[in-house]
């Protein structure tokens, strides 16, 4: 099923990434962490689905998405990008594999983090104990998303990883080997999402580690 929505407000709330609110239909339910298929009601545009995930809690009336803009792929995201207030969209029904299996070490590259937010923010309204670590890893300060919300649930430990430009708040470099073991739990989930390299470059260095796939939450 897919449902007709207009976007009841789009603002700019990093480098290159949106917010878009839009009001949640009737019955439209999902699992945090799950994402839908955007496409735009525009000439051109109509056969081109593409994967956001919902990070508004499910208590929410409206559906929020944080998207990024590559301008560089001429695609969806660029012209989500010039998208104004009550622009049509359909949505898809929710869909994807990614679901809370409880405190764990949350590990999100680039918009990769959209998924946890979605996650960690249920967990944070439904007054569960997060008892988790993030280590949440951008090219610069200015692609950090929702870090002052983060940084403020009780019980996570956030470590934001910044390869440029850290300021004074964040730490200097990549989701590398050495801070993944530090951080790395005996057991329980490791929850990974980010751009495909870096998904393929962290599965290495976690079967080195030797955590077993079945510890690992990632979209297959
Ligand atoms: C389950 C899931 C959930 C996701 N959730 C989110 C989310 O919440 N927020 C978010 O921002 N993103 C999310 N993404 C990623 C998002 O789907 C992509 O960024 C988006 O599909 C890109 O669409 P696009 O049309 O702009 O570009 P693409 O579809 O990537 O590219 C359009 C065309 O540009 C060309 N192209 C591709 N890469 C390049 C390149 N590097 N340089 C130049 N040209 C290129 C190709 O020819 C391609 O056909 C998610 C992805 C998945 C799978």
């Amino acid at each position: 099923m897919s449902y007709e929505l207009h976007l009841a407000k789009i603002d700019l709330v990093a480098r290159r990434v949106h917010r878009l609110r839009m009001r949640r239909p009737s019955g439209f339910t999902y699992v945090p962490g799950q994402a839908v298929d955007i496409t735009l009601a525009r000439d051109g545009w109509r056969d081109e689905p593409r994967p956001f995930t919902i990070v508004s809690l499910l208590e929410d009336p409206d559906l929020e998405f944080l998207i990024k803009a590559y301008p560089d792929h001429g695609g969806v995201t660029e012209q989500i990008a010039h998208l104004s207030d009550g622009a049509s969209v359909t949505v898809s029904d929710p869909w994807g594999a990614l679901r809370d299996r409880g405190d764990g070490l949350f590990l999100a590259g680039g918009m990769g983090i959209t998924p946890w937010l979605a996650i960690l923010r249920a967990r944070a309204a439904a007054g569960m104990p997060v008892q988790s670590t993030l280590l949440y890893a951008v090219e610069a300060q200015a692609d950090l998303l929702a870090i002052e919300e983060l940084r403020a649930m009780v019980g996570l430990t956030l470590v934001a990883v910044v390869a440029e430009d850290p300021g004074p708040d964040h730490r200097h470099g990549r989701l590398d080997r050495a801070l993944i073991q530090k951080h790395l739990p005996e057991a329980g989930p490791v929850y990974l999402c980010g751009p495909p390299p870096m998904e393929e470059a962290v599965t290495e260095v976690l079967r080195d580690l030797d955590v077993g796939d079945d510890r690992v939450v990632v979209e297959g």
